[in-house]
């Protein structure tokens, strides 16, 4: 504790060393840690999932059933060491992991996205917000915003039911706990939107929020997101 407590501040001080592993790098990564990152390589292009080869087409489940969402952009895969990164980030508010996992995202996304008019992080439940403090994909999608000079709206959408987290769900129940969890309260007048999260689990919490924007006459919906679990 003592000790991770220094090291985020050392990090905080010297940004010239790399968070994992402490040797020297420029903007928080040495080249050997950049390299071992858990990369996506061979995401399916509509839902991000990992897929085993290239195959160009999409997975199994995106052809069987076509999710709401149209493409998703999905760096890394939900593994060490970027797990870690990601909940320290997300449970106890460690911003440099926050902006370095920002940064990774942004570079990901710079050669590769058609730019969306809006961006919009995946809303959080006003108690879960209480309880944290603060919504890490918001945190996320800030400096994206800044650096593609996208706007960003965290009003329009809001998280109306509780649900319990996915992840401790079976298959099934995934998508009967997440429908109807979010509102679209406000109009909106933009063609394109890319949801920004940290993690894509499932797929079915950014799709049910995709299905609502679509149903309020948004035309295509991308997600933007740090990590995916297979
Ligand atoms: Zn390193
Ligand atoms: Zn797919």
């Amino acid at each position: 504790m003592v000790y991770s407590c220094i090291k985020n501040t050392l990090s905080l001080l010297y940004p010239d060393h790399c968070q994992l592993c402490d040797a020297p790098a420029t903007e928080g990564l040495c080249t050997p840690c950049r390299e071992d990152l858990p990369y996506n390589r061979h995401p399916c292009p509509q839902c991000g999932l990992p897929l085993s080869q290239p195959l160009e087409v999409l997975c199994g489940s995106c052809q069987q059933q076509p999710p709401a969402v149209d493409r998703s952009w999905i760096p890394f895969l939900y593994a060490a060491p970027v797990d870690r990164l990601i909940s320290q980030f997300k449970f106890s508010e460690r911003l440099p992991q926050g902006r370095l996992l920002s940064r990774l995202l942004a570079e990901y996304l710079t050669q590769r996205i058609d730019r969306p008019d809006l961006l919009i992080p995946v809303p959080l439940h006003p108690d879960r917000l209480r309880q944290r403090g603060y919504n890490q994909a918001l945190e996320l999608a800030r400096p994206l915003g800044r650096r593609f000079g996208i706007p960003l709206d965290h009003r329009s959408c809001q998280r109306t039911l509780k649900t319990r987290p996915q992840h401790a769900l079976k298959r099934r129940q995934r998508e009967s706990n997440i429908r109807g969890a979010f509102r679209v309260v406000r109009p909106l007048t933009v063609r394109h939107v890319a949801l920004v999260d940290d993690v894509v689990t499932t797929g079915n919490t950014v799709n049910e929020l995709a299905r609502q924007l679509k149903q309020a006459g948004v035309a295509r919906v991308d997600v933007w997101a740090l990590a995916r679990t297979p």
